[in-house]
Order: C-alpha cells, then structure tokens, then sequence
C-alpha cells in the first residue's frame, strides 16, 4: 500500500466544501508510519541538522518520530498561551481572522540548523510563522518537510521564496 492510499479523505470537514486529508489513518498502520518516518529523513541525509521543530499538534506526532530517527532534539511550535516558559509570538492569517505560535525563547540557538516538519502544507502561513519565530532566534531552517502538499494552495512557492527547501511525501491537486 502506499502513502496516498494509507490516507483517508474525509469530504465536507471541518466544513463544506473541504476535503480534509486525514493523516491518522496512516499512523495507525505500523508499516506506513514507519515508511513515512524513513522517507522524511531521507532527504537530509549528509545534511547537518540539530533540531526538528514541529508544528502543533499534528506535527509534534510525526516530528518527534523524525527527531528521534535523526537521534536529535526536538522542540514544539505551538498555538498562543501552551508553553510554560518566556516565549516568542508570530501572528498569521487564517481565512478568517488569525492566530498566533509559539516558540520558548531558548529553544533554538543562534547558528542551530533546524528542520520544521508538520503533517500538511497548504497556503504555508503556518510554517511561514514558524520559520519567522526560527530566524528571530537566529537558528537557520534548513528545510520543511511535510506528509502532504496542497500545491494548489500556494504554500510551497511562498515557502521557496523564503529561501526554505520544501519536500512533501504526497500530494493532492
Ligand atoms: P496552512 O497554514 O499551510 O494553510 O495550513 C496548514 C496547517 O493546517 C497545518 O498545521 C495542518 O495540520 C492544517 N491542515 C489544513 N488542512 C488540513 C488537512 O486537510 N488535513 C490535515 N491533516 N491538516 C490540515
């Protein structure tokens, strides 16, 4: 089975007109998750990277495998008001109103190579932030790795035009 076929599709959610991609269907499959673990890294190999960052909530799951397969740390990006410590903010636009993420001040030295990993990447402000809350800390975003591209969405191009390599195991136009 491959990876798009491990994903379920679920139309009209979180509501109509979304065809939500479902990427829990694949990490409860022992062989898929631990095929795309092995395709997320590979990429990298020879590449120096220090930490993973994940996205919450879905990219703490699959970014903590990826850290763990690299034998590196990892650190959580997460939504406003969830982390214990002094922490950097970076608001992005939703399709209506907005958000914000979070980082701990310290959780990326200056000069530390870091991979961003999530589940998905669609306009791409979501990583878009979390590659701003990196730089402010001075670490460098070596890449951003996802399970699935939405090209249609334009997350990737706006993500290149920051100068961050993009790779996705799957995508649905
Ligand atoms: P973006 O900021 O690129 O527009 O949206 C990406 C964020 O929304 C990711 O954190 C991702 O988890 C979530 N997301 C948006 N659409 C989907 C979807 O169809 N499936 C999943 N699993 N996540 C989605």
């Amino acid at each position: 089975m491959d990876i798009k076929g491990l994903i379920r599709t679920i139309p009209d959610y979180p509501k109509p007109g979304i065809m939500f991609r479902d990427v829990t269907s694949l990490w409860g499959d022992a062989r898929g998750f631990r095929r795309v673990v092995d395709e997320l890294v590979q990429p990298y190999a020879g590449t120096r990277i220090d930490k993973v960052a994940g996205i919450e909530s879905r990219g703490f799951v699959i970014g903590g495998a990826v850290a763990h397969q690299l034998s590196i740390g990892f650190v959580p990006v997460r939504k406003k008001g969830k982390l214990p410590w002094k922490t950097l903010a970076e608001d992005y636009a939703l399709e209506y109103g907005h958000d914000t993420l979070e980082m701990h001040v310290d959780s990326v030295k200056p000069g530390e190579q870091v991979l961003i990993v999530d589940d998905l990447i669609a306009t791409g402000g979501t990583v878009e932030a979390a590659i701003k809350l990196v730089r402010r800390m001075e670490g460098v975003v070596v890449g951003c790795a996802f399970i699935v591209d939405l090209p249609d969405l334009g997350g990737r191009k706006r993500i290149e035009a920051l100068d961050v390599p993009v790779f996705a195991l799957a995508s649905y136009e």
